[in-house]
């Protein structure tokens, strides 16, 4: 569901009636009557009244077969909305065209376009009447016919890169560096979510990334149609958001300084592989939909996983919320904000030892089955074997007996490891022992209120292979870690 219809090849002879007309959202004029009419008027005139006919049914007009200027400006003269052929850019897919793609291609053809969104996703998924809805006035700024960079309406200034695996538009104050780092990581991540669920994208994933929240926002109203207090949420809270309708990942980097490796990518890849397996129409519990992309966030990162872990298990303990509570997509912003931002770890755990549950295919089975016509609840108990409610109710008590055990977990940093105690008892005094390659320390550290503690090893000493040991009154925790 979703898919544009798209009647192709149509010329004066085959033009569509009313009938036809009310199950299409465009008609392609064919590439014979578009060559015809650089230099035939009769055609010229036909082409015209074919672009009139979609305007009359509200269809889009897409000319086809735009090889070079002269096609392009028969295309503008007779008011075509849409164009489609190497002169003006890659080959647009009309049932991928999300408004900012249609947006873009159309100011690539005419230079100036009144910006339209649209609400719904055809007529196809609606059944009813597509609405465009004006967003914005007039577009006076022509723009390179290859790479829509438009100084838009909206005053931001995108660039296009068309990599291998998708299509990245950076605002144009972020700098080269930047740009290159997010390149790399979409091509690091569209590769290793494809090995991880076993699929390719169907569609290149568009991602945009804006340097500040408020391009960020003011990017999600107006290109994107996102409503205004959502957008505003969105910019203040969020590194990023998958919009599946649009066919876009859109990323805030002002909110994600830090992230180095650009992690966020693969969270918003997920997501968007996810939607696109289960289909628009379907839908999934939010903790499930930020639980799976955070995990594939984290990629396996030890101490990232024991915090979360350790984190999720106190918010649950503690009472303030329970897999129920983080269901609805439409709260779960308001959710994670009322729970420190914590609602994502207590999510990240949920999938973790769902997915512990039904193992790794079974998930992707899961989503296939969803992408079917089954209900998630459906796809979980056919899988487990229990009901998504049994696992819901017992989900605090799998965690707690999982984080029972002491453990220590380490990863690697720039000048050594960084090693995280979990499992012992909140504030509590454990002795720590470090033995190897002629060295040994030993000494006492403090957990925090969620039985953990942190610390580094390997800055001075010398590079080798090491036993850490923690322990506290008969727990004890042991892990070999090489510098
Ligand atoms: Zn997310």
């Amino acid at each position: 569901a979703g898919a544009r219809i798209a009647l192709d090849g149509v010329g004066a002879e085959n033009a569509p009636g009313r009938a036809l007309a009310a199950k299409l959202d465009e008609i392609k004029i064919s590439r014979a009557l578009v060559a015809r009419a650089r230099s035939d008027t009769r055609a010229h005139a036909d082409m015209r009244s074919l672009v009139e006919l979609a305007r009359d049914y509200r269809l889009t007009s897409v000319a086809v077969g735009i090889e070079d200027r002269a096609a392009r400006d028969v295309a503008v003269a007779v008011g075509c909305e849409l164009a489609q052929g190497f002169f003006v850019s890659r080959p647009l897919v009309p049932d991928r065209l999300g408004p900012w793609r249609r947006w873009a291609a159309g100011v690539a053809l005419t230079g100036s376009l009144t910006l339209t969104a649209f609400a719904g996703v055809g007529k196809a998924a609606g059944g009813g009447q597509q609405t465009p809805t004006l967003v914005k006035g007039v577009l006076a700024t022509a723009c390179s016919l290859d790479i829509p960079s438009v100084a838009a309406a909206t005053g931001i200034e995108l660039r296009c890169d068309r990599t291998d695996v998708a299509d990245i538009y950076t605002e144009a104050s972020v700098t080269p560096a930047v740009r290159e780092a997010l390149a790399q990581a979409v091509a690091r991540d569209v590769a290793k979510l494809e090995t991880d669920f076993g699929q390719t994208f169907a569609r290149r994933p568009a991602v945009y990334a804006f340097a500040t929240r408020n391009s960020f926002a003011f990017a999600l109203q107006d290109i994107f149609g996102v409503r205004g207090p959502d957008a505003g949420l969105l910019a203040a809270a969020n590194g990023g958001i998958t919009l599946p309708r649009q066919g876009a990942i859109v990323i805030n980097l002002q909110n994600v300084p830090n992230d180095k490796d650009y992690a966020i990518v693969r969270h918003e890849l997920t997501h968007a592989l996810v939607h696109e397996t289960i289909g628009l129409n379907a839908t999934l519990p939010a903790w499930f939909d930020e639980g799976l992309a955070t995990l594939v966030e984290r990629d396996g990162g030890a101490t990232t996983g024991a915090r979360s872990s350790a984190v999720a298990l106190a918010v649950l303990i503690e009472g303030k919320t329970t897999l129920g509570d983080l269901e609805q997509q439409t709260e779960w912003a308001q959710r994670n904000a009322t729970l420190d931002g914590h609602a994502y770890s207590v999510a990240a755990e949920a999938v973790r030892l769902l997915e512990t549950r039904v193992s790794h295919d079974g998930l992707v089975r899961m989503l296939h089955a969803i992408g079917g016509g089954a209900t998630f609840a459906a796809a979980y108990a056919n899988e487990a074997g229990e009901s998504i409610a049994d696992f819901e109710r017992s989900f605090p008590s799998r965690l707690a007996a999982d984080q029972s055990e002491a453990r220590i977990t380490h990863s690697p940093k720039a000048d050594g490891v960084l090693w995280t105690l979990s499992g012992f008892v909140p504030e509590s005094t454990v002795s720590v022992t470090i033995d190897g390659a002629g060295y040994r320390r030993e000494y006492e550290v403090r957990t925090d209120k969620y039985g953990m503690h942190q610390g580094s090893f390997g800055g001075t000493a010398a590079k080798g292979e090491y036993t850490l040991t923690a322990s506290r009154a008969g727990t004890t925790a042991t892990t070999t870690i090489r510098t």
